[in-house]
């Protein structure tokens, strides 16, 4: 069974061909400024060079369609013709309050991904047209909709609901619904596979942990609480986001500087975060870690500040599961980073964890059990995978 992987932006496509026999990718690339002067594609094929295709893709069709040729190629192809794909799986951003599972696309799911355009305003529109450009390129193929905030539905009232009045809820479905849903779902099953836990009880918290940054606990793989909210600006602090802080910020920043509460959504999501307290340094955390090194004391505190919160969060998700049995840590930080991960465990000897320095220092993106033998929380690294999660639902649903 072959499936493809669809993530579509606004002016973006990604993919990825996956063989779900040996869940290998077998092609995947991406096609840049769609509806842009200057589009391109950029198609890689493991152990053949790079096919790249300098060519007009004045909508998303076109470029599903430069896709299907590409994959199809005589030279850089892998498949022989569109009928060897079974199914797409698309990324969807947004799915409200109605998806907690991925879901075979018909009329009623577009209009739900429809329907929550406001709550995704930058990516539902762009799933949407992926989801069709994939309709119209490959009539009849089914598509799947993998809802990024679908983990976040298991969450108990207790824990989605904000202490405004009700109504909101009720009228707006203003709540927390949390993202990076699909690497949390991946990350906290890989790691009770991993880790040998048990399937149904296991207590997991897993640390997304790269530009943008969550923090997910969950019990039998079943999500209790995440970092994100209603948008992904909640939570930690991340390469360019805040995290969480005082709304009164906003209003107190309005007043003195006459900015109104969209430019200050703006600074919250792009100048905020490691970026702004680092003085401007960077998003990215190798270039904001070369500058601490360097004595640039600003940095030092964005980044202390960031293993800091991340800690604060991992202390109050044990708390919120009475216990964790095993802490994760993925993506670009999460992965690769590992006296980031070192500092951040420095705070959690009251829960008796105790890392295996050595393993550590090691351990870089691959699964590894970086726990000291005698922890009594196990630690771990476990690479995220969002497109093949993407590309297993979708298989299960079309199987
Ligand atoms: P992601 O959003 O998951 O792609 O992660 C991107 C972030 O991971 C960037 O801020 C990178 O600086 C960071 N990152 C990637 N590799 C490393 C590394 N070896 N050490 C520290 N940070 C890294």
């Amino acid at each position: 069974m072959k499936i493809l992987v669809i993530n579509a932006g606004s002016s973006s496509l990604k993919y990825q061909l996956i063989d779900m026999e040996t869940e290998t990718v077998l092609a995947k690339g991406q096609c840049e400024r769609i509806g842009i002067e200057g589009s391109k594609l950029t198609h890689k094929v493991p152990g053949k060079e790079d096919y790249i295709r300098q060519t007009p893709m004045p909508e998303h069709k076109v470029a599903v369609d430069l896709v299907l040729e590409a994959l199809m190629d005589e030279e850089h192809g892998v498949v022989k013709s569109a009928d060897e794909i079974d199914a797409v799986g698309h990324r969807v951003l947004h799915g409200g309050m109605v998806y907690s599972d991925s879901i075979v696309v018909n009329d009623d799911v577009k209009r739900v991904i429809r329907e929550c355009f406001d709550l995704g305003p930058l990516h539902n529109p762009a799933n949407l047209t992926g989801i069709e450009a994939c309709e119209a390129a490959m009539p009849g193929k089914p598509n799947v909709a993998v809802f990024d905030t679908a983990f976040g539905m298991a969450m108990p009232e207790k824990a989605y609901t904000y202490a405004i009045p009700h109504e909101y809820l009720e009228k707006y479905s203003i709540r927390k619904y949390g993202f990076h849903g699909t690497s949390h779902n991946f990350v906290s099953k890989e790691t009770i596979r991993f880790a040998g836990l048990d399937s149904e009880t296991a207590k997991v918290i897993v640390c997304h942990l790269g530009n943008g940054a969550s923090v997910s606990a969950s019990i039998g793989g079943k999500c209790v609480d995440t970092s994100m909210g209603l948008t992904p600006l909640e939570g930690l602090i991340m390469g360019s986001r805040c995290g969480d802080i005082d709304p009164a910020v906003a209003q107190y920043i309005c007043n003195k500087e006459g900015k109104d509460i969209n430019e200050v959504l703006t600074l919250f999501n792009k100048k905020s975060g490691i970026l702004g307290m680092s003085g401007g340094v960077s998003t990215d955390f190798r270039d904001v870690k070369k500058a601490a090194d360097a004595g640039n004391h600003l940095a030092e505190v964005a980044l202390d500040a960031f293993a800091y919160r991340v800690a604060k969060y991992i202390g109050s998700y044990a708390a919120a599961m009475n216990g964790v049995d095993a802490i994760a840590f993925t993506a670009g930080v999460g992965e690769n980073d590992a006296p980031m991960r070192s500092e951040i465990m420095s705070y959690m000897g009251f829960l008796g964890v105790k890392l295996d320095e050595e393993v550590n220092k090691a351990s870089r993106g691959k699964e590894a059990l970086i726990s000291a033998p005698d922890s009594t929380v196990k630690v771990l690294v476990i690479p995220t995978n969002e497109e093949l999660m993407i590309a297993r639902d979708t298989a299960a649903l079309t199987k």
